[in-house]
């Protein structure tokens, strides 16, 4: 067992740190404002190779074992873990869709740009009436000589106001349930799409839109992955996304705690530094325990991912947890704060915002808590 970083791993982390002060941090307010990714972040991120971190090198991704890239994502995410998320349905959901189940020519045609951040992508599987329960998705793909017909409508699809494609989820024939779906690569410039932008509480630098389509005509290439097994090739996007997501939970609690040290030894209340009351100490010492084994924790998961094997116990108890400790620490650092930590002068209130979201996206925590559950009792409770 190594409990260290390579050297490689060290030099990630310090790269992906100087980016995240130096690159994120001046754009971070203005673009919450807009409520829209810089385009420019994106391309340097991809410059560094830090966009693509887990993708092939053969089309211009870094080849990093999820280990690395939970790295990155925790250090970018203590910054701001919502223009993180504006990369992860392009680099992270669709990359590693196309790098799982597309051909040679799909890559060559859509991973490469991917990974250089030249074209933008987009993933779109929950609905109306299918959120935890993919298997409900009600859109309909149908068909017809050279093209599949799409109809049906998506809903909170990360980066799909800035996708040049969205690789849409449907259902080729209810009958067959989750063996009839497929997976198509849809152009945004296609007559029957519509887009409409999403206004969260969080996440607001990561362009999420609700998508319809309405009798959109998808060339009967653009299939990705085999028809039948489009929930499968979506799976492969999702479980990568949890070891991003999580390390991205992880990066805004530690964030929150990095601020409240600072903050506590800094700010005098009754004559000294608020950090030498106990009850102060208290908060800042039960955070930094939380957080340490969960870590761990993540980097084991994603070892264990890394090796091929079986993960799906661990890294949903790490996704889980560590999604609700940054709920946790956001609010408890923004009381250590007092009234400043509710001010846009400090990261908090934007953590305390998007930390919510990471429970819910890449599956909610009962979901996990029943993914485990299922695995070690042997029975599922979903449905
Ligand atoms: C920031 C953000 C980004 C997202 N990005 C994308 C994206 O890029 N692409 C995409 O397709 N989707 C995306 N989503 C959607 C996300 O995947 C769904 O929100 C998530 O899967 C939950 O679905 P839902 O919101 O419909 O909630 P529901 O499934 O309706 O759940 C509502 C509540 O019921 C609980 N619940 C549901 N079923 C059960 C059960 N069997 N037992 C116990 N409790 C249950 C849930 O845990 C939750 O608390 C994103 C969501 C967010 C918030």
């Amino acid at each position: 067992m190594n409990f260290s970083f390579t050297q490689e791993q060290l030099m990630l982390r310090d790269m992906a740190r100087k980016f995240a002060e130096n690159e994120m941090r001046p754009l971070l307010r203005e673009s919450e404002d807009q409520r829209h990714t810089p385009e420019v972040l994106v391309k340097k991120l991809a410059d560094l190779g830090l966009l693509a971190a887990h993708l092939p090198k053969e089309y211009g991704g870094s080849a990093l074992d999820y280990l690395s890239a939970a790295i990155i994502w925790e250090e970018l995410s203590k910054v701001s873990w919502t223009m993180a998320l504006g990369t992860l349905g392009h680099a992270v959901l669709s990359g590693t869709i196309l790098s799982m189940v597309a051909t040679s020519e799909q890559k060559e045609q859509y991973l490469a740009p991917l990974c250089r951040g030249e074209l933008m992508f987009a993933t779109a599987t929950v609905e109306p009436n299918a959120g935890s329960d993919p298997g409900a998705i009600e859109s309909r793909a149908i068909l017809q000589g050279d093209h599949w017909l799409l109809n049906g409508t998506k809903n909170f699809v990360t980066g799909g106001g800035l996708a040049d494609y969205i690789l849409v989820l449907a259902q080729t024939d209810r009958k067959l349930g989750n063996k009839g779906m497929v997976l198509l690569l849809v152009d945004r410039k296609m007559d029957g799409i519509s887009f409409e932008e999403v206004r969260l509480v969080g996440g607001r630098t990561s362009d999420i839109v609700n998508l319809a389509f309405s009798d959109c005509q998808v060339p009967a290439d653009n299939v990705i992955g085999k028809v039948g097994r489009g929930l499968h090739g979506a799976f492969h996007g999702i479980d990568t996304a949890r070891v991003f997501i999580t390390a991205g939970a992880l990066g805004m609690a530690q964030g929150c705690i990095n601020s409240s040290i600072k903050y506590v030894q800094e700010r005098t209340q009754f004559g000294k530094a608020i950090g030498g009351f106990q009850l102060v100490q208290e908060v800042i010492a039960r955070m930094a325990a939380e957080i340490e084994p969960l870590r761990w924790q993540l980097y084991y998961a994603a070892d264990l991912k890394d090796q091929g094997k079986p993960h799906g116990k661990e890294l949903s108890s790490v996704k889980w947890l560590a999604s609700e400790l940054a709920v946790k620490a956001s609010a408890e650092a923004i009381r250590l704060h007092g009234a400043y930590g509710c001010t846009d002068e400090y990261d908090l209130e934007h953590h305390y915002r998007d930390a919510v979201l990471s429970t819910i996206l890449g599956g909610t925590s009962e979901m996990h808590k029943l993914m485990i559950g299922r695995e070690l009792i042997g029975i599922n409770a979903m449905v």
